[in-house]
């Protein structure tokens, strides 16, 4: 049993640091010393809502998914990693024997169990146990917090693979939240046409300008609708990548994806019902492509973050101790203090 520190949740709004045991690793497993964690979007949901749907946060929770750290200990059957080694955390622990699982969808297993969500302890702590294929070496170029930001551009790489993404594509991101970064980074580095970038925070606007977006617009204060038709040529885009989770911008996804185009909902909503035009829709024979985490992507997330002249990590902006996690998650809910990416360091 190994002591350390762990940030938990109380329901809503209200973190206490207290200490929690992990206990030995088993033939497979491995303990981790967890370095670097970043807070994600989910986590800010959890946070202010002690919900994402029907998922309710218990009473003394540690939130948290997007982990690196060090090998500690690993078990007498692990062979993949050693004392010493930097790892990337895996978050999803799925069962293995389903048909999801089996017919290479670990993702949608029903039997995951995916850390920092009910009832699976998250990674605001130290130290955490994990299976051995759920650790993934960190190139050396990366740091910690940088190798932590392999699980959302995991999902935006599995995200733009299912709409199928071909170069040359005309794409629109509709919310540069660190989601839409990762989007906006997958498809630069895909080679994608022109890219159309909203949203409504300046410094995230500015960071889709640095990631390469062609035309970035801020929402709130200009028709982007008609301009992106205009150079469009009133056409619209292949695809439209929805990363805000609201109303406003499901319309829109709808409204300036091109005939015969796609629209990915990546955004997680706060409500419970979202709706959407179902004429144009159809007219447009459009499909409407969820996103649900990722499978597989990623070590080419790793791969890209070392090999892409655009340097991805630079949408970090903000760094904290565990201690301090009640302010990063004020900061990262409200969005404010030019927060972008921020990452605990327990
Ligand atoms: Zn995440
Ligand atoms: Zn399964």
């Amino acid at each position: 049993m190994k002591k350390g520190k762990a940030a938990f949740l109380l329901q809503k709004k209200k973190f206490v640091i207290d200490e929690i045991g992990t206990p030995d690793c088993r033939d497979d497993e491995v303990l981790v010393r967890i370095k670097a964690v970043g807070i994600c979007g989910s986590d800010a949901h959890y946070f202010l809502e002690g919900k994402i749907g029907d998922q309710i946060v218990p009473e003394k929770f540690i939130i948290g998914h997007e982990a690196a750290g060090e090998v500690i200990e690993t078990g007498s059957n692990v062979k993949s990693v050693k004392a010493g080694d930097r790892v990337f955390i895996e978050p999803g622990i799925s069962c293995g024997n389903c048909e999801f699982c089996i017919t290479g969808r670990p993702n949608l297993c029903p039997y995951v169990k995916f850390l920092g969500t009910p009832p699976v302890l998250g990674a605001f702590r130290q130290y955490i146990v994990m299976p051995e294929k759920n650790l993934i070496k960190l190139p050396d170029e990366l740091s910690f917090a940088e190798g932590t930001l392999a699980e959302p551009l995991a999902i935006a790489i599995y995200g733009v693979r299912l709409s199928n993404f071909q170069a040359g594509d005309s794409v629109a991101i509709l919310g540069t939240g660190p989601i839409g970064l990762s989007v906006l980074f997958c498809c630069r580095v895909g080679g994608a046409g022109k890219i159309f970038a909203t949203e409504i925070i300046k410094q995230r606007a500015e960071m889709a300008e640095k990631l390469g977006a062609d035309y970035v617009y801020l929402a709130d204060r200009q028709d982007v609708n008609s301009e992106i038709f205009e150079i469009t040529n009133g056409r619209g885009v292949d695809i439209a990548y929805e990363c805000a989770g609201k109303q406003e911008t499901i319309n829109q996804m709808i409204s300036i994806s091109s005939i015969g185009g796609k629209s990915v909902i990546f955004g997680i909503p706060e409500e419970g019902l979202i709706f959407f035009d179902p004429h144009t829709v159809r007219r447009k024979q459009l499909p409407i492509i969820t996103v649900r985490r990722s499978a597989f992507t990623t070590s080419v997330a790793l791969e890209q973050m070392c090999k892409s002249p655009i340097k991805f990590s630079s949408i970090i902006t903000h760094r904290f101790p565990l201690e301090k996690i009640q302010e990063a998650l004020e900061i990262v809910s409200t969005r404010s203090n030019g927060v972008i990416k921020a990452i605990i360091e327990p």
